[in-house]
């Protein structure tokens, strides 16, 4: 009788998230099939500088996916700030560059994104080997919480990464790198790949790419990569996502197997866009 309950019960959950599964994915085809508003293009023109770039099947892709974020993730202004469509469509538009070649991924697990008027202070507790917790102040530029359910980013960075999209610098591609990162529950610089036989090259090419960042930095070599990249594998990732979408040809001639891992993973191809618009 108990074994009868617990399957029942097993049947009906599976049949509740499939359920919630087909809604959520046909509520996403409709907003996917909703004409983008009159001034879009002209506020990507004039905001997010890569879109001119970008060839039309992706701008294609990347305005269904802006559809989709701004109708289901939920923008929550603070210290003040007044959340206008402009702030929303900016930041959507690159948080969906990344995953503009992934036709199923939607940042399943983000929920709400915060929004601070420019760099805000963030109070850290932070625990030693020897189980001292000390307390400071960090000022920051954004961050995405561990579980995935949250995007933490300064507007004015997030504007100035639209607006310049050759630094090699850009915090929406950062934290929503981690996002992905964050996918399988872990932050470990691995996100989830398309293919198994995929893992043993990328963490090949990750593993031998990392401790090169970490050897050039201790003999006072220049890196193209940011050190900020050195302070783990997870940042590892999220700076070279800033600079496979930012600096591609200097990333494809320093590091062309990291490159292509990228180029794979992301699905898309930023080094052929500008090369195109030459
Ligand atoms: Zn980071």
């Amino acid at each position: 009788m108990k074994l009868i309950i617990l399957y029942t019960f097993l049947a009906l959950s599976a049949l509740s998230y499939l359920g919630f599964k087909f809604f959520k994915n046909k509520k996403r085809k409709y907003f996917e099939s909703l004409p983008k508003p009159s001034d879009r293009e002209d506020l990507l023109n004039k905001n997010f500088n890569i879109y001119r770039y970008l060839p039309e099947n992706i701008k294609d892709d990347l305005n269904k996916k802006i559809n989709v974020f701004i109708n289901e993730k939920h923008f929550c202004g603070c210290k003040g700030l007044k959340i206008t469509d402009e702030i929303k469509t900016v930041i959507a538009a690159q948080a969906c560059l990344l995953v503009a070649g992934k036709p199923d991924n939607y940042y399943d697990k983000l929920i709400s994104i915060y929004v601070y008027p420019t760099a805000y202070v963030d109070n850290i507790l932070r625990e030693n080997e020897f189980g001292v917790v000390t307390k400071f102040d960090e000022v920051r530029l954004g961050e995405s919480w561990g579980d995935g359910s949250k995007v933490v980013l300064s507007w004015a960075s997030s504007r100035s990464g639209g607006l310049n999209h050759s630094d090699g610098k850009n915090v929406v591609y950062h934290e929503f790198a981690h996002q992905l990162d964050q996918e399988d529950g872990r932050s470990d610089g691995t996100p989830v790949l398309s293919r198994t036989s995929s893992y043993a090259g990328w963490a090949e090419v990750f593993n031998k790419s990392y401790k090169q960042l970490h050897d050039d930095l201790s003999k006072g070599r220049k890196t193209l990569i940011d050190e900020y990249g050195a302070t783990n594998p997870a940042e590892f990732f999220a700076v070279v996502t800033e600079l496979f979408f930012e600096k591609p040809e200097k990333l494809y001639n320093k590091n062309s197997d990291l490159y292509d891992e990228l180029k794979d993973f992301y699905n898309l191809d930023p080094l052929e866009w500008l090369r195109k618009s030459d």
